[in-house]
């Protein structure tokens, strides 16, 4: 059985047919927030229920990174390498420094404490952009059951530490990701997972000063829901939904997939050219290599 569905003919120029989707690590309960590490030559992600950080390490297999990790989620690198972390048990967004010391980028709003960050990117400036639905504090299972003080905003903190809630009409915002040249953000809004809400992604035009126009929606993901976004270097959006990966061109149509049989969270570009597109679906964490190469930096 084929490991892609072909839907638009250009998307097979963009996989190989001899390249499985191989199953690299699996006997978790709910894998997220890839991050690839090319300077160590891993990846790093969460398995979110069990409240740890794994590391996984081509030929040596799986090793504990943090644990516990406050139920860590999301999490990306900023311009200088330092881990950037979504936490839902301690309703934060953490720095880890190069020395291993931990810094709170933001863990409140208006006097309010977050709800529970989920997702994270980094842009150029070196702001730092997060979404925070509420699923970390709904149940026990992901984080600590809590009261919801504040709605489900995506938020900016600028290289001086001040935050701005920047999207606020959302149901659940989840994965951000913006285009290579940073003049798009694509936001996903998995409202669906818990009632009839939204299932989709959409665009926001960047204007200078980081400001925020637009926002309609780019794509709505069938079956299952974008949970995490990005971006290769061509501006094609991979998301993930509950068959695979999905592969986006700029217009918003559907390219192609690349086929997983379990739903996937997540995903992230990797390897020694970003070529390799690492997927966290439900117990396993999945790999591809790709002809395609990620856009997000470092
Ligand atoms: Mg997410």
């Amino acid at each position: 059985m084929s490991c892609f569905e072909v839907i638009d003919p250009v998307f097979g120029t963009y996989v190989l047919g001899n390249a499985p989707v191989k199953q690299i690590a699996t006997g978790f309960d709910w894998v997220e927030g890839p991050v690839w590490f090319g300077d160590a030559g891993c990846l790093l992600f969460s398995d979110i229920p069990n409240n740890r950080i794994l590391r996984w390490t081509p030929g040596a297999g799986i090793s504990a990174f943090r644990q516990p990790s406050n139920y860590a989620n999301g999490h990306t690198r900023d311009r200088q390498g330092r881990l950037v972390s979504c936490e839902h048990g301690t309703r934060r967004v953490t720095r880890t420094e190069l020395d291993g010391a931990i810094t709170v980028i933001a863990d409140s709003y208006q006097g309010k404490p977050l709800n529970s960050p989920n997702d994270v990117v980094v842009t150029s400036d070196g702001a730092i952009w997060f979404s925070d639905p509420h699923y970390g504090i709904m149940t026990d299972y992901e984080g600590f059951r809590a009261a919801q003080e504040l709605p489900c905003n995506v938020y900016r903190v600028d290289p001086s530490g001040r935050i701005a809630a920047v999207l606020t009409d959302f149901a659940c915002p989840n994965g951000l990701a913006f285009s290579p040249d940073e003049r798009r953000l694509y936001v996903a809004d998995t409202g669906r997972m818990h009632s009839n809400d939204p299932q989709h992604i959409r665009a926001f035009d960047v204007g200078d000063g980081w400001r925020l126009s637009g926002g309609a929606v780019f794509h709505t993901i069938a079956p299952g829901c974008a949970d995490g976004i990005r971006a290769d270097t061509d501006g094609n959006l991979w998301s993930s939904a509950a068959d695979g990966v999905h592969c986006l061109a700029p217009d918003g149509h559907l390219m192609g997939k690349v086929l997983v049989p379990e739903t996937v969270s997540n995903l992230c570009f990797g390897g020694r050219a970003k070529h390799q597109l690492y997927i966290t679906a439900t117990t396993s964490v999945y790999a591809v290599t790709l002809n395609r190469n990620g856009a997000q930096r470092p």
